[in-house]
């Protein structure tokens, strides 16, 4: 049973509805066309709403890799909720569950189970978005407890709905299609995530699951793509580590240069990485690469 009220429920089933709003409002840019400067409204509001994401949603206010001061997480996470991917109760209940249950039956997103093939990568990338598993079976009490989060987590259709108005006013319809195709894009990248990085690519750690290292999904990602280090150690505020042939290798991790940037800012502290003999002692020495057999 839900732990949280009927009003709760019903203002969480804005998101999805938002999110196929804008999957067809990405139309409208076949209709007025792109010029540069919505191309690049497209790419600035991905990066940023990305990265809070990544740095905030996943890398702090689930895992707590790294602190800072709450003014800057709240901050984060409006912007994190303008992506339409919900709010910070919503989003770090569905986490933990994905991490505690990791390609078992109650991991709200593996491309394993309930179904495998095309349909586990269709469930992974979305469809579980569109089923009862949408509804998390019990909020974090941290992020509960924080008024301020909590607020923006029930509220967390106005920042997306917000950005959009925004985007009208810039430069009419062009620019409110660049905003759905901008979140549209944004909504499949965070997806790879759950999907492509449970399927396809490196395994240089050993986990208890499916999790893999993905360039692919790294680059759409700013980083998050390096999913079997996180799965392996997942309070380590880097993700782009490997080792290859039992040498440390550090990866490219947008990411952690973010966390890097607001430690020298003083934004940040307290930053949690794995140690070298950690790394080492999780190596995988075989079977490096291997994909999804799906058997
Ligand atoms: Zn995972
Ligand atoms: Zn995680």
């Amino acid at each position: 049973m839900k732990q949280y009220s009927l009003i709760t429920t019903i203002l969480y089933i804005i998101g999805p509805v938002l999110i196929i709003v804008s999957h067809f409002g990405s139309l409208l840019v076949f209709m007025t066309g792109l010029s540069w400067g919505a191309i690049a409204w497209i790419a600035i509001s991905y990066l940023i709403r990305m990265l809070a994401t990544t740095g905030i949603y996943h890398r702090l206010l689930t895992h707590k890799s790294y602190q800072a001061p709450a003014p800057l997480l709240w901050i984060g996470s409006i912007v994190a909720a303008s992506a339409g991917q919900m709010g910070p109760s919503w989003w770090k209940a569905h986490h933990m569950a994905h991490h505690q249950y990791s390609d078992q039956a109650l991991d709200p997103h593996s491309p394993y189970t309930p179904a495998q093939g095309i349909k586990g990568f269709y469930w992974a990338q979305g469809g579980w978005l569109l089923s009862p598993h949408f509804f998390p079976a019990k909020l974090p009490s941290d992020v509960e407890n924080d008024l301020v989060l909590k607020v923006i987590d029930r509220l967390h259709f106005v920042p997306v709905v917000t950005l959009g108005v925004l985007s009208y006013f810039m430069g009419g319809l062009e620019y409110l299609g660049a905003f759905f195709l901008s979140t549209t894009l944004l909504f499949h990248g965070v997806q790879t995530v759950n999907s492509l990085s449970h399927l396809w690519g490196e395994r240089p750690f050993i986990t208890n699951d499916h999790s893999r290292n993905s360039g692919l999904v790294a680059f759409l990602t700013l980083g998050e793509g390096w999913h079997n280090l996180h799965h392996a150690f997942q309070s380590s505020s880097r993700h782009g580590i490997t080792v290859r042939d039992g040498q440390i290798v550090y990866l490219p991790d947008p990411t952690f240069s973010f966390i890097k940037l607001l430690e020298f800012l003083k934004l940040a502290s307290k930053l949690r990485l794995p140690s070298e003999k950690d790394l080492l002692a999780k190596a995988n020495n075989q079977n490096l690469y291997s994909n999804a057999s799906f058997d």
